[in-house]
């Protein structure tokens, strides 16, 4: 009795821990309410059949001491478009004074999730009824985003962030080199990035509030033949962390994994496996030290116009007669843009950076970003932790390195049909990039190695 006593005693004396930061939390359930055309495989021939897991947009609102705020979101979903984030971050400029640079989308890309519009919208022709179900899940996720946004501010509460990186293994370059060139397979000796980034998000007593954790693979362990709305292997390590890790709120960003598989794939096993595996590793390195984050919050936010390589309306006549059908109906869409005397020459592309103190940079890039981007990036900017997302606030197409353009395959060429694109980038693609990663970056206080 008197030791309870006197613990009671300390626990009422002890002072209040120190935060630098408040955060807040928010999530919405987006499961589509009716069987719907799922995204990601050329082959889906009709809409999904039941639910294996849920999908959610989670929101984390961050604000420092000086009240710079940043609002972070993640999506169970193949790839939010532009044409949502744009109107997402006006309307949360308007209500909510967000500059463009303080909201971050993130995809993770599972591929048994709806498509997503106009994400990929050569990939499917759609006609009524399905199309109809797409626009209303469409309407219906633009406001769901929205209402976390607002409900992640509105809880704003004390809190210390941590950060640490650990790894995990299940990723594999999928570049197989064959003597017809590069396919989709298996590529062991290829570049690959095995880190996780871990940020904790602790309340005042010291309770585990949210765990934003990423890492580097396509969300692809379910192939083409499974038709139940799922989140993947993301999804499954997130469901872990949080049954794991009681009240507090697990959110998964996708690095750099646009040349990058889970291995082995192909069922819901494998899934839950890496999903475990993933928790697992993030779970370990929540039980070790991680490094306390620091005031101040910085942010960043640039668009840079990538080049396409030269293409000519003859090219399209030509593709249009061909008996692929992706190919055809992208040539029938470069066709018309043509005839509007507006061919698709460039794309706008998203960089953005959100420094944390001088603990962490997270650098988020539109697109499905090739391993080869964090690679370089961390090689040049060593004296920061960056994490480098993918993924990020736009998924336009493919973003190949030099290296990968100039090897050819899926990511650099035959991926740009699906999107709808006129052809591979031109050979300033990654030139571009890093210029814009090294402005943006520059902008947070974040200098290139010298
Ligand atoms: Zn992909």
């Amino acid at each position: 009795m008197r030791r309870l006593l006197l613990f009671l005693i300390a626990c009422a004396t002890l002072p209040a821990q120190k935060t630098e930061f408040r955060a807040g939390l928010a999530k919405l359930d987006i499961t589509p309410s009716v069987p719907i055309w799922m995204s990601g495989y050329a082959n889906r021939d009709h809409p999904s059949e039941g639910v294996l897991t849920r999908l959610y947009a989670k929101a984390l609102a961050v604000e420092d001491n000086k009240r710079t705020r940043v609002v972070i979101v993640t999506t169970d979903l193949i790839g939010l478009p532009r044409a949502i984030t744009d109107e997402l971050s006006a309307r949360a400029q308007k209500q909510y004074g967000l500059g463009r640079s303080q909201l971050l989308f993130n995809s993770s890309h599972t591929h048994t999730g709806p498509v997503v519009r106009p994400n990929l919208h050569t990939m499917y022709e759609l006609h009524e009824p399905e199309s109809a179900k797409l626009n209303d899940y469409a309407v219906k996720l633009r406001e769901d985003l929205f209402t976390i946004i607002g409900a992640a501010l509105g809880d704003l509460k004390p809190a210390n962030l941590s950060f640490t990186q650990t790894t995990a293994g299940f990723a594999i370059n999928r570049r197989e080199v064959t003597p017809k060139g590069i396919r989709l397979g298996l590529n062991p000796g290829g570049p690959v990035d095995h880190s996780v980034p871990v940020l904790a998000v602790r309340g005042q007593d010291g309770s585990l509030k949210a765990i934003l954790y990423g890492y580097a693979c396509h969300n692809t362990t379910l192939t083409g033949q499974h038709y139940k709305i799922s989140g993947d292997y993301a999804a499954y390590s997130q469901q872990e962390l949080e049954a794991t890790h009681s009240g507090a709120q697990a959110m998964f960003i996708l690095l750099c994994g646009g040349d990058q598989n889970p291995n082995p794939r192909g069922t819901e096993e494998h899934a839950i496996q890496h999903g475990k595996s993933l928790a697992d590793a993030v779970g370990k390195s929540l039980a070790g030290k991680l490094t306390p984050v620091r005031a101040p919050l910085r942010s960043a936010f640039q668009t840079v116009d990538l080049r396409f390589a030269i293409h000519t309306r003859e090219q399209f006549e030509k593709e249009a007669q061909e008996s692929n059908v992706f190919r055809a109906r992208r040539a029938r869409e470069m066709l018309a843009l043509y005839d509007q005397r507006r061919p698709i020459r460039t794309t706008p592309y998203p960089v953005q950076a959100i420094r944390f103190g001088s603990e962490f940079t997270l650098l988020a890039l539109g697109g499905e970003v090739v391993i080869d981007y964090a690679l370089r990036a961390k090689k040049e900017f060593p004296h920061h932790q960056l994490v480098v997302a993918g993924y990020s606030n736009d998924v336009m197409c493919y973003i190949p390195s030099l290296r990968v353009l100039k090897e050819g395959g899926y990511e650099a060429v035959d991926s740009m049909v699906y999107y709808g694109m006129p052809g591979p980038f031109a050979d300033d693609v990654e030139e571009l990039v890093f210029d814009a990663i090294t402005r943006t970056l520059r902008r947070v206080g974040v200098e290139k190695k010298k």
